[in-house]
């Protein structure tokens, strides 16, 4: 999917886009469409036959104008310094516009991850902080965990920074696991906040959040949001999910629990009893009151969009959309919970975790939901009431109000 698309392109002409609007002036632009700091790097890690692999790694700091930058890292096959480029500036809009006090950044490996064993997954893990450490920390960069990185990976780097530097300081990285200074509620907070928003959206839209959805992708987002929206929602119907090896479909409903124990068991949606075969283009085509992009970007072009009948896309994953499509979208009347708001309740639970490793005192999970539900409801009503007053599509209302913080950030600091 995606593999003519630049999604730093994208990032780009989605902001240029807002930035004309807000009117901001030249120099203000040109600042904020490019990333303040980047790092490309080689990292050897030896393979268990004995042999040295080198690795491409990356880390994008793309704006720290409001506070460190904060954001996951990425292994996966397709990994481009344009890739992570994009996915920094996502983070810096996500941050600001969830209106918490930290900036946004990315990094990554060029790397197939499942042909990694778990020591040379520890390796790479290590061998990635040693590259950085030094622009790593609280106060400077903090990582957390993206596509195909997990709460191990993140306990590896975390046990590398902190031998380098001979200090504990959980609060470097997020996405832990629970005994070294995770929080609770991190596991499910990305799904979790874009339901709370779908939420919302049914509320303002008089959608009725208990007809049917679809989910593409079924990883951590995925999975998380096919068991939460009938949880959080008092109903729906999950009509079709999907994996890079599968889709499967059936109109009288699959049941959520059990196919994420099959997923679990099994490594993908293949063969879950009872579904049929269908494939991840025509799973977005669906006529559903929510459909969930959980994947990779780029599913939702100019070719497919057109066909697209969901009333409502909360875009889970980052960038699933191009901005071609998003205007074959907007004119067809369907409501888009843009990425960097859709999302957010992952960074949003990330920041939680940094609070609470800071201070040395960890909340109990009811207390990060509600504390989470407060700032995603607050979120998607700001933005909401935005598109409303400047009659723009959500994504735009979006920016308009995230790049209006960072600018404001950036000139009091008397940057630009
Ligand atoms: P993950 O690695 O847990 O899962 C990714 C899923 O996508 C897997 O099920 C994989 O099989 C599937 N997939 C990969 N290629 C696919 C394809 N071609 N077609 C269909 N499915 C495919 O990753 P995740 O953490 O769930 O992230 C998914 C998306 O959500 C990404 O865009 C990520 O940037 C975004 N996101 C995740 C978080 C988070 O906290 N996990 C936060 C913000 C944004």
């Amino acid at each position: 999917m995606g593999h003519q698309l630049n999604p730093f392109h994208v990032a780009q002409e989605q902001f240029d886009h807002a930035a004309e609007i807000l009117g901001l002036d030249t120099a203000m632009r040109e600042f904020l469409r490019w990333p303040q700091r980047e790092y490309s790097f080689t990292i050897p890690v030896a393979m268990d036959d004995g042999s040295t692999r080198i690795f491409k790694g990356y880390r994008v700091q793309y704006n720290d104008a409001r506070g460190p930058t904060k954001g996951g890292l990425r292994w996966h096959p397709d990994e481009t310094m344009d890739t992570v480029r994009a996915l920094a500036a996502w983070m810096t809009w996500k941050t600001a516009v969830v209106d918490i006090p930290l900036g946004g950044g990315k990094g990554g490996v060029t790397c197939d991850p499942k042909s990694l064993s778990e020591k040379e997954k520890e390796g790479l893990a290590r061998g990635w902080v040693r590259a950085v450490a030094r622009e790593l920390g609280a106060e400077r960069d903090i990582p957390a965990p993206d596509v195909y990185t997990t709460a191990q990976i993140m306990a590896w780097m975390l046990d590398e920074f902190e031998t380098l530097r001979g200090i504990r300081q959980p609060a470097m990285i997020t996405g832990k696991p629970l005994p070294l200074g995770g929080s609770q509620g991190r596991m499910d907070a990305t799904a979790r906040g874009g339901v709370y928003s779908v939420r919302e959206a049914c509320r303002r839209l008089g959608v009725d959040p208990a007809g049917d959805y679809a989910v593409q992708g079924f990883g951590n987002a995925g999975q998380h949001a096919a068991l939460l929206h009938p949880a959080l929602l008092g109903g729906g119907r999950l009509i079709a999910v999907s994996d890079s090896a599968a889709a499967i479909y059936h109109p009288d409903g699959i049941d959520p629990r059990a196919v994420v124990d099959w997923k679990n068991k099994h490594g993908t949606v293949a063969g879950f009893p009872g579904a049929r075969e269908t494939t991840n283009a025509a799973l977005l085509e669906y006529p559903v009151n929510v459909l969930y992009p959980a994947a990779l970007e780029g599913v939702i072009a100019q070719d497919n969009a057109s066909r697209i009948q969901a009333r409502i896309i909360c875009e889970l994953a980052n960038g699933p959309t191009t901005p071609e499509a998003d205007v074959v979208l907007h004119k067809n009347g369907i409501h888009v919970i843009p990425d960097f708001l859709a999302n957010a309740g992952g960074v949003t639970v990330s920041y939680f975790e940094q609070v609470q490793g800071t201070v040395n005192y960890y909340w109990p999970e009811s207390e990060v939901h509600r504390l989470l539900d407060e700032k995603m409801t607050h979120a998607y009503r700001t933005v909401f009431d935005m598109q409303e007053a400047n009659s723009v599509p959500m994504r735009t209302a979006a920016y308009l109000l995230a790049i209006t913080r960072v600018a404001e950030a950036v000139a009091m600091r008397g940057w630009v």
